[in-house]
């Protein structure tokens, strides 16, 4: 039995995971606590409360957030959390509970959770890209998590994909993160003069909906994502092989209107010899569960 922890901007999903099935969840609220200690507080809190419901010990508890660094076991300066310092979270709860500890990158523990548990499993070599507020993604490569000298190795949404592009939220310009996340997407629409009524909504199921109904600026939009992130996943390959390619995430989740061009554009770009030998699917993971799957699979490394 591990507890699989999921910290978010806003909310934070503790989960008992077995048999790489989520038993049992509890959510604790990230923001609103008076400093990082009584946070984690919170969240040992929630781990007692779940891990009192279960017949068998909790034998680890993996932990996944934004910019988290899996060899210090530290969140260094999470843009949207609410520390505005680096917090040794790792320590703070393995002190607090008595349960082994480990800190993942959340992209990274996403792509342990799909290996272990979901489209990944039995392969040596694939790489997992969540597409959403932020482009996330891990490798495995040669049967391993790719970590790096810095421990922050794999983050294909900062690869540049057009030279002086957009403007990136890391600083930089044109990475692949400004064209295909859920603001890359809205960006594109507005660039097309897509109607601006449409935007209204958040998100980018508004923008899907458009296309069913035949908006070419939202039909538009689809496939000019394909375009950018076909050339990206392309890129990818060349460098580190994988056998399959798994898509999470809103932006993923709309079928074919992304699959079918993005298809095209990924076969197109991609090196001879590997036409017809990567997979290109979406996660085989329930929603909710994929994250907290993902933090409980960091304890397996
Ligand atoms: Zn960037």
């Amino acid at each position: 039995m591990i507890i699989g922890i999921d910290i978010g901007g806003t909310t934070s999903k503790i989960g008992v995971v077995k048999d790489g099935r989520v038993q049992a969840t509890l959510r604790v609220p990230t923001t609103g606590h008076a400093d990082e200690h009584a946070f984690a507080d919170a969240l040992t809190a929630a781990v007692k409360e779940l891990a009192a419901g279960q017949q068998e010990a909790i034998t680890g508890i993996g932990i996944g957030a934004p910019n988290a660094n899996q060899y210090a076991g530290i969140i260094e300066l999470a843009p949207n959390l609410p520390w505005k310092h680096d917090v040794p979270l790792a320590s703070m709860v393995e002190r607090r509970t008595g349960i082994r500890t480990v800190l993942g990158n959340d992209a990274n523990a996403a792509a342990l959770g799909e290996w272990r548990y979901g489209a990944g499993q039995g392969l040596h070599d694939m790489l997992m890209v969540t597409l959403g507020t932020g482009v996330g993604s891990g490798f495995i490569t040669n049967g391993q998590l790719v970590l790096g000298s810095h421990g922050n190795a794999g983050e294909i949404g900062h690869m540049t994909i057009v030279i002086d592009g957009r403007e990136c939220t890391c600083g930089r310009k044109g990475c692949l993160e400004a064209y295909v996340s859920i603001r890359g997407l809205r960006r594109t629409y507005e660039e097309l003069d897509g109607d601006p009524a449409i935007l209204e909504e958040p998100g980018v199921l508004c923008i899907a909906k458009a296309a069913q109904q035949g908006d070419q600026a939202a039909l538009q939009t689809f496939r000019h994502a394909a375009r950018w992130l076909g050339v990206g996943l392309a890129n990818a390959v060349a460098v580190t092989g994988p056998a399959r390619i798994v898509l999470f995430g809103g932006i993923a989740r709309n079928g074919e209107l992304l699959m079918a061009p993005l298809r095209e554009w990924f076969q197109r770009s991609l090196l001879n010899i590997y036409h017809g030998r990567v997979d290109l699917v979406a996660s085989a993971l329930p929603d909710d569960d994929a994250a907290i799957l993902g933090a409980a699979a960091l304890t397996t490394l």
